[in-house]
C-alpha cells in the first residue's frame, strides 16, 4: 500500500523529522486563500504547489511548482487539476490529479564547491535489500529529480548501510553516512536524527519503502549558521500483510489511486494484477499462475493479467474473476488453468458456465466471444469436464486442453 506525500510528511513529523508546513487543496477556488494562509504562517511568499498522486517524477512533469503570489498559486492549481500528469512513472495515459499540497517553500543552499546552480539536495531511503536479507539505508549526495540516472550511471555515488536486524540503525552508522554525504558542523547531528528517525519509522510501521528525496539544506542564517536539514518530499510503501496492525496507516488508504479492477478483485478474495498483454489468465495458486504466465510467454503470447483465484474460490468468485478479466478490452483470449487440490474442478466448471451465461457483450448479446482454452486437472476433474462438455451450447468458443503446454499453444494460436 502506498500513501500520498502529504500523509508521508505527517508521518515524518510524528517521528521528529523536520518538514515544512503544508495544507491540502482540492479545488481551484481554494488556491488563493490557501496560498495566503501558508505564506502568512511561514513568513515567506515562497510556496510550493505539488500534485498528490501515487507516482513520482512530478517535478520533471511540471507538477511541482514554486509560486510567489496568489495568482501564480491559482494558475498552478488550475494547470494541475485540469491536466493529467504524465511522468516517467505513470505510463503514457497519465494520472488524474484531484489533490494538491500547498507547502511552505524553502530556499535550498548552493552545493559547497559544486557546479554552478548545484544545490544541496540529498537522497535518503530505507528499504529491504533482498540480496543481503537486511533492511538497508540508502543515501546519496546526488539527490533530487535525477536519482535514477545517478544510480544507473554512477552507482558509486550511492551509499548503502545495512541495518542491524534487532538494533536497527546505530548512531555511529548514521554519523558515518552523514560524513560521507559531506555534511558539516551541526548538519551532521540534524541528519543523524533524521536517519535514525526514518529507520524507527520504517520498522514501527512495517514499511517496504521510506524515502526522502530530496533531503535539503537551507542557506545559512544568523540563527542556523550551518542551515537547516529538512525533508521536502516523502514517499512510503507499506507491507500489505502487516497493515492490519496499523489502523493509522489503513486510514490513509486512498482507493481513488488504485486500479479499479484490482480493488474489485480484492473484495472477492482474488489476487489480480493487471498487465499489458492480451491473454487473460485464470489460475488457482500463485505458483501455478506464475508458471502459466511463463508458459504463455514461452509460446509467444503475452498475459493480460495475473489472477490467482486461490485454493477455495466459490462459484461466485470465479464468475467475478471472468467478469474482471473480460472487462479489460485488450483481452483477445482466455486461458483457464486449474489444478484442483482443495479447489474442485466442478466448481470451476460451474463458475465458467455461470460467467458465460451472465456475461454481456457490448452489442447486448450474452456469452463469451473470445476463445476460451480450459485445462482442468485434479479433484473432481471428470465431473468438471462433463459439465463443460454438456454446456457446449453456451460455450461455443471453448477448447479443452490436455495439459499446460497444449493449453498455452492453443490460446497463443487462438489470439494470433
Ligand atoms: P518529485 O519530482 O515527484 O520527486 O517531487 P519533489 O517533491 O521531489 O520535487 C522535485 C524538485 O522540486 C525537488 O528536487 C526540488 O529541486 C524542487 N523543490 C520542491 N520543493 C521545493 C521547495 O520548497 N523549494 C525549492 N527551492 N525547490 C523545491
Ligand atoms: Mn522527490
Amino acid at each position: 500500500m502506498k500513501i500520498h506525500e502529504y500523509q508521508g510528511r505527517q508521518l515524518l513529523a510524528s517521528f521528529g523529522i523536520l518538514v515544512p508546513a503544508g495544507t491540502l487543496v482540492e479545488s481551484i477556488e481554494q488556491a488563493a486563500t490557501t496560498y495566503k494562509q501558508v505564506a502568512a504562517e511561514s513568513g515567506s511568499d515562497l510556496v510550493v504547489v505539488k500534485a498528490q498522486v501515487h507516482a513520482g517524477g512530478r517535478g520533471k512533469a511540471g507538477f511541482v511548482k514554486l509560486v510567489r503570489s496568489a495568482k501564480e498559486a491559482e494558475d498552478a492549481a488550475r494547470f494541475m487539476l485540469t491536466n493529467r500528469m504524465v511522468s516517467v512513472q505513470t505510463g503514457p495515459e497519465g494520472l488524474e490529479v484531484t489533490k494538491l499540497l500547498f507547502a511552505a517553500g524553502v530556499d535550498i543552499a548552493d552545493r559547497a564547491g559544486g557546479a554552478k546552480g548545484a544545490k544541496e539536495e540529498f537522497y535518503l531511503a530505507i528499504t529491504t535489500d533482498r540480496a543481503t536479507r537486511r533492511n538497508v539505508l540508502i543515501a546519496s549526495r546526488e539527490g533530487g529529480v535525477d536519482i535514477e540516472t545517478v544510480a544507473h550511471n554512477t552507482p558509486d555515488a550511492i551509499i548503502k548501510e545495512p541495518l542491524h536486524p534487532i538494533m536497527g540503525l546505530q548512531q555511529h552508522q548514521a554519523r558515518r553516512v552523514a560524513f560521507e554525504l559531506g555534511l558539516k558542523g551541526s548538519q551532521v547531528g540534524q541528519a543523524v536524527k533524521i536517519m535514525v528517525g526514518l529507520a524507527k519509522l520504517f520498522e514501527a510501521k512495517d514499511c517496504t519503502l521510506a524515502e526522502i528525496n530530496p533531503l535539503i539544506i537551507t542557506p545559512p542564517t544568523p540563527t542556523h549558521a550551518d542551515g537547516q536539514v529538512l525533508a521536502i518530499d516523502a514517499k512510503f510503501s507499506f507491507d500489505d500483510n502487516a497493515t492490519f496492525r496499523h489502523k493509522d496507516i489503513q486510514a490513509m488508504f486512498d482507493p481513488t489511486e488504485e486500479n479499479p479492477a484490482e480493488l474489485r478483485a480484492q473484495r472477492f478474495g482474488l489476487s489480480y494484477i493487471a498487465l499489458d498483454g492480451n491473454i487473460g489468465c485464470l489460475v488457482n495458486g500463485a505458483g501455478l499462475a506464475m508458471a502459466t504466465m511463463d508458459i504463455v510467454k514461452l509460446h509467444g503470447g503475452s498475459p493480460a493479467n495475473f489472477l490467482d483465484v486461490g485454493g477455495s474460490a466459490t462459484e461466485e468468485a470465479v464468475t467475478e474473476a471472468f467478469s474482471i478479466i473480460l472487462a479489460d478490452h485488450n483481452v483477445k483470449g482466455v486461458m483457464v488453468n486449474i489444478f484442483g487440490g482443495i479447489m474442485r474442478c466442478d466448481v470451476i466448471a460451474a463458475g465458467i458456465i455461470n460467467a458465460a451465461t451472465k456475461h454481456k457483450n457490448p452489442d447486448g448479446s450474452t456469452g463469451f466471444k473470445v476463445p476460451l482454452v480450459v485445462r482442468l486437472e485434479g479433484t473432481n476433474v471428470e465431473a468438471g469436464r462433463k459439465l463443460l462438455a454438456d454446456a457446449k451450447g453456451s460455450l461455443p468458443t471453448l477448447q479443452p486442453a490436455t495439459d499446460l503446454t497444449d493449453a498455452a499453444m492453443k490460446v497463443c494460436k487462438a489470439v494470433g
